[in-house]
């Protein structure tokens, strides 16, 4: 992809608003003054080192922690305590973390199925045909009648990859999808990220794979101690880092 084409599929409307948002863990201040636009189609990857709050913005934006102070916006809805604004912003927004667990009880088209059928009321026989559709992406298939605990660890999450996209969102946040897969699978993985980049999928990465934040990002985002350091286009962002501690954590990685 070049610069033009990331250029062209990044709307102007706006996914995303994060307004002056804060974040406290009892007494340990995680997230500051977090300003945040995502524009629709944008692919941004979150880069910094361990601790720096990543995942814990990750996790606001989908309400599975409760910000402080300021504001988060999701597709014109405002995350609050009403559990209505809660359910629509879950809806329109899949995850993908590191470690997400199936239901193991539940074969893996069951698990590709549940939400789909239960929360979307998506008849059965579409459900199951929008869940082959994304086994089959995610490159499994043929697993579609195991359950989870006859797979591999690096399967599971493919799998977990492929029952977030049965719901059809319009933003995807993934949390280092990839870290708990060896190498061939992170191919795999990332192959399918790329296709959904291409799709026109908004997506919010926190990825150490610098490769792909370099291929398919048109931003990155360097976060550390709570706070947004830095963001830049990849190729700025790794040719000419601006702040000393975006130097120095590239200088640990690259
Ligand atoms: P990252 O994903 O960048 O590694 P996290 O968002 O997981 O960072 O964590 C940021 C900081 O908040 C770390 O210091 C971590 O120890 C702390 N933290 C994370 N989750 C909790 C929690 N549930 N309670 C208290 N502190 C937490
Ligand atoms: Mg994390």
């Amino acid at each position: 992809m070049t610069t033009a084409q990331k250029q062209l599929q990044v709307s102007d409307e706006v996914a995303i608003q994060i307004n002056k948002m804060n974040k406290w863990y009892g007494a340990f201040h995680v997230l500051r003054d977090i300003d945040l636009t995502v524009y629709r189609g944008e692919r941004i990857v979150i880069a910094g080192p361990s601790g720096s709050g990543k995942s814990t913005l990750i996790r606001c934006i989908n309400a599975l922690e409760e910000h402080q102070e300021g504001s988060i916006e999701v597709d014109g809805t405002l995350l609050s305590s009403d559990l209505k604004n809660i359910d629509t912003i879950r809806s329109e927004v899949g995850m993908c973390f590191q470690h997400f667990n199936l239901f193991p009880h539940l074969t893996i088209l069951e698990n590709c199925m549940l939400a789909p059928v239960w929360v979307r009321k998506i008849p059965q026989k579409e459900a199951r045909e929008t869940a082959m559709h994304f086994l089959e992406k995610v490159k499994i298939p043929d697993q579609a009648d195991k359950y989870p605990g006859q797979l591999s660890g690096g399967q599971q999450q493919r799998v977990a990859i492929a029952r977030s996209l049965c719901m059809k969102p319009r933003i995807m946040l993934f949390d280092e999808p990839t870290s708990a897969l060896d190498p061939e699978m992170i191919k795999e993985v990332l192959d399918t990220m790329v296709e959904l980049a291409e799709e026109g999928m908004t997506m919010i990465c926190v990825t150490h794979e610098m490769g792909f934040a370099r291929k398919v990002a048109n931003r990155v985002i360097f976060m550390d101690a709570g706070q947004i350091v830095e963001q830049n286009e990849p190729g700025e962002f790794f040719d000419n880092p601006q702040s000393e501690r975006t130097k120095l954590f590239l200088s640990q990685i690259l």
